[in-house]
């Protein structure tokens, strides 16, 4: 890497603590980021020392592999600019950049139009020859598909579409892109993954968290603005695309846009057939009682806010016309868990006497832990000819391999000038212009109530095709 300057933008937050510091350092001891200066700016008056110190002690609480020697190595790559998110002030950061450098919005949303404005008045939009000048965005992206449009405008009046990477961290995750390698590089999937052998698609992120520290955000966003608008339609569209001509991240991002593209238009006399919403009300996990959402702290008395919220989407196409592809998500449900599951449809038949032929399925687990399960049906050992269902279970990764976090991932595609697993702006128009119809309905009524603790609203079962089932919360998708 040549001499390159990462400028964090917040770098008082939290996000910048726990992960993005993390992460630097981490690549830092990997050897990855030679070269690399990182400059934090916030509206703190800090010194460069002070900052160390407060860097310092996040790494010491969130990166699981701190070393003070390495730290020492770290430490000198650190620096510090205070000040506003205005032009006059950014000015200071010039002489720190070099000719390749990236700035990171670690700041709350309503912040990013405004900082992207600020830093291209002062002129640091501009690449100067030789070098590149990026803009790394955090999520969300808008809040609706007007805001989105509004923002997408501000950001292009100093900067183009190709400087700006928009994160959704999903998109680092070792599952994700291992959706992708396991999808195009194995012969014998591609001609089942279509309507012809797949029944149904159920994509689903289980929380047993409640919002947390989260409930001013939370409570403006909702469940289908936090979670499915982007991670869960990210990882749709990544199940459901063509096989790209080339990895090119252009190629790559229009056939995840064709996807979304292709889905069957909700209006707002059929959301009822494709969207549930649910809010969470007091119940157990285990033996602690919880209270309901309406009774956390800083949530609104009375607040209609969905805490879970699910979707049937239909992609209209040659390759999925008929095949549901199920999104969920919500907090304080049974069990914390995330997967794509995906099911084949039923064998013709005949099979033997005495064998019950369960359906297939090919589960991507994302966590609690990353690996990938084929459910199957093979011969119960014994005289009789019964089968029985086998899981044929592949470990995503060996204890011999080197995992990367979504962020350490992200952070060396950004500052590789890698644009694939960054969204770009018509991901993210065409995420809000399939969910427009549902945030319309849902600006009114109320959600229906779920005890915390539970699989969900029971309302969600009016999604489903008559001989699908969802798969378990409290069993973590199985059963
Ligand atoms: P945060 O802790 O609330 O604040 C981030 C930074 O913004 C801090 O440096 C804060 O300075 C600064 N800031 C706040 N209001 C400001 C203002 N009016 N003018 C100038 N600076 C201001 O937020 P965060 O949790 O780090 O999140 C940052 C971004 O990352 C958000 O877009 C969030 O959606 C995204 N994100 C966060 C996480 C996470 O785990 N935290 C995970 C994924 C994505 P002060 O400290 O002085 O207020």
């Amino acid at each position: 890497m040549t001499a390159t300057t990462l400028v964090i933008l917040g770098a008082s937050g939290d996000l910048t603590q726990r992960l993005l510091m993390p992460a630097l350092y981490r690549l830092h001891a990997l050897g990855l980021t030679p070269g690399l200066r990182i400059v934090g700016y916030a509206k703190e008056a800090w010194s460069r020392e002070y900052f160390e110190r407060h860097i310092h002690k996040a790494l010491q609480a969130f990166a699981p592999d701190f070393k003070p020697a390495q730290w020492n190595r770290f430490r000198r790559q650190l620096d510090y600019v205070g000040g506003e998110l205005q032009a006059d002030q950014l000015a200071a950061l010039k002489d720190k950049l070099s000719p390749a450098s990236m700035f990171y919005l670690a700041l709350p949303p309503p912040l990013f139009g405004m900082a992207a404005t600020a830093l291209g008045e002062a002129g640091f939009s501009n690449s100067p020859r030789g070098g590149w000048r990026r803009l790394v965005v955090e999520k969300p992206f808008g809040t609706d598909l007007a805001s989105a449009e509004a923002l997408r405008e501000q950001m292009h009046t100093h900067w183009e579409e190709e400087q700006i990477l928009r994160i959704d961290h999903f998109l680092g995750k070792e599952t994700t892109q291992n959706l992708m390698v396991f999808r195009f590089a194995n012969r014998f999937l591609e001609p089942i993954w279509n309507t012809q052998h797949i029944a149904q698609v159920q994509i689903t992120y289980a929380e047993t968290l409640g919002v947390e520290q989260r409930a001013a955000y939370y409570d403006k966003a909702g469940a289908l603005r936090d979670m499915l608008q982007n991670h869960l339609m990210q990882l749709f569209s990544l199940t459901a695309m063509e096989p790209p001509s080339s990895w090119d991240a252009e190629v790559l991002r229009d056939h995840k846009v064709e996807v979304l593209r292709s889905v069957v238009p909700i209006t707002a006399k059929t959301v009822n057939q494709h969207a549930v919403r649910g809010q969470y009300r007091a119940g157990t996990l285990g033996r602690k009682k919880l209270v309901g959402y309406r009774s956390e702290p800083g949530i609104k008395r009375g607040s209609d806010t969905e805490t879970f919220a699910a979707l049937r989407l239909e992609v209209d196409n040659w390759r999925w016309r008929g095949v549901p592809f199920y999104l969920r998500s919500g907090k304080r449900l049974a069990s914390n868990y995330s997967e794509i599951a995906v099911q084949f449809r039923e064998v013709p038949g005949p099979i033997p006497h005495a064998v019950h032929a369960g359906n297939n399925w090919m589960i991507f687990r994302i966590r609690p832990i990353e690996c990938m399960d084929l459910l199957v049906t093979a011969k119960q050992p014994g005289v009789k000819l019964a089968g029985r269902p086998v899981t044929l279970a592949a470990p995503y990764a060996t204890p011999n391999d080197r995992e990367f976090s979504a962020y350490e991932q992200l952070l060396m595609d950004a500052l590789g000038g890698d644009r694939s697993n960054f969204l770009r702006f018509d991901e993210v128009e065409w995420a809000w212009k399939v969910l427009t119809p549902v945030l319309e309905a849902w600006e009114k009524g109320t959600p229906d109530f779920y005890p915390s603790g539970s699989e969900g609203p029971e309302t969600q079962a009016r999604l489903l095709d008559p001989d699908h089932h969802w798969r378990s919360i409290a069993r973590n998708g199985d059963g």
